[in-house]
């Protein structure tokens, strides 16, 4: 039997899992995101554990995935000071000398939504995870999109709310979608964490009138099969229909997507896309290597 790592990078934790070549999470650590040297020591002694064919990681960023570039493989121009051009897939292949995939966190997520989850059998799906921060992955027939860089959909633009009056969390744009609609924004404007707010804040048509705009344009981006979203602040449930709503409003029937229970959805895999998306990208790789 081949065994499969996973490591999630985050921003605040690493999620390190082994799995098979069914995807079965085996064992599954976490370790809290310190220093690199901490960090890493951890990630790397919970692998030494294992005869691995491959590892699959995805990773906060912005991250170096262009594979002929000098720095493929770095955290580059992260705000977490010292991830900055750290040399994330070098420091790996030291310790395993392994098929190694690397990517960014929202991709890896999309691809375990694409391969086992909501985009089983669609061409090409769009993950969004809405939580500490916001961000986005497509992929489009098993590819994900790409060109000079990765996309930062979570810092798109969006419309302000009328009755919207916080500055924005963003560190870089203020009110982009990630400063208007991150856990962090919610928090910001209210004083109070989203899992503490009441089901029925109006807060809550805020936050759904800005990931309404993020689908809406993706919409009219890229016409994927589905779009799902997930990140601790969609564990609201309230907040999917009332996005489908907001979404409707905006679009004004001006393209028929598909039906949208089926369009706009939460992740089939609940907390694990991610981890199921590294191993996959795991197994893809050690495949054609
Ligand atoms: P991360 O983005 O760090 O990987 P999460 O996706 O869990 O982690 O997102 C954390 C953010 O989501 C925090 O800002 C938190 O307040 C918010 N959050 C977590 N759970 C909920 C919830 N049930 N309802 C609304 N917001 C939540
Ligand atoms: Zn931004």
């Amino acid at each position: 039997m081949k065994l499969y790592g996973s490591i999630e990078a985050g921003g605040t934790k690493f999620v390190c899992a082994v799995g098979d070549e069914e995807l079965t999470i085996l064992e599954r650590v976490s370790f809290p995101t310190t220093t690199p040297e901490e960090t890493m020591a951890q990630v790397i002694a919970f692998f030494q554990q294992y005869e691995l064919a491959a590892i699959g990681i995805g990773s906060f960023g912005p991250i170096d995935v262009h594979r002929d570039s000098p720095t493929y493989g770095y955290i580059t121009s992260t705000p977490k000071l010292a991830w900055q051009n750290y040399d994330f897939v070098g420091t790996m292949k030291q310790h395993f000398p392994l098929p190694l995939a690397w990517t960014t966190d929202v991709n890896a997520a999309a691809y375990g939504e694409y391969v086992a989850g909501a985009g089983v059998g669609r061409t090409s799906v769009v993950y969004y995870t809405i939580g500490t921060g916001v961000g986005g992955g497509a992929l489009q027939e098993g590819r994900f999109v790409e060109g000079f860089s990765h996309p930062e959909m979570g810092h798109m633009l969006v419309r302000r709310h009328p009755e919207d009056t916080f500055a924005g969390s963003c560190p870089f744009h203020h009110d982009c979608l990630e400063g208007m609609a991150a856990g962090p924004a919610l928090e910001g404007r209210s004083g109070t964490k989203g899992q503490d707010l009441a089901a029925d804040d109006p807060i809550w048509a805020m936050e759904a009138y800005y990931i309404a705009q993020c689908c809406y344009n993706t919409t009219l981006m890229l016409a994927p099969d589905v779009i799902v979203l997930g990140g601790g602040v969609m564990k609201q449930p309230q907040l999917l229909p009332m996005i489908r709503t907001a979404f409707s409003e905006l679009l004004q029937g001006y393209v028929k997507t598909p039906p949208l229970e089926q369009y706009l959805v939460a992740p089939a895999l609940a907390d694990n896309p991610g981890t199921i998306g590294c191993l996959a990208l795991a197994r893809e790789t050690a495949l054609h290597s």
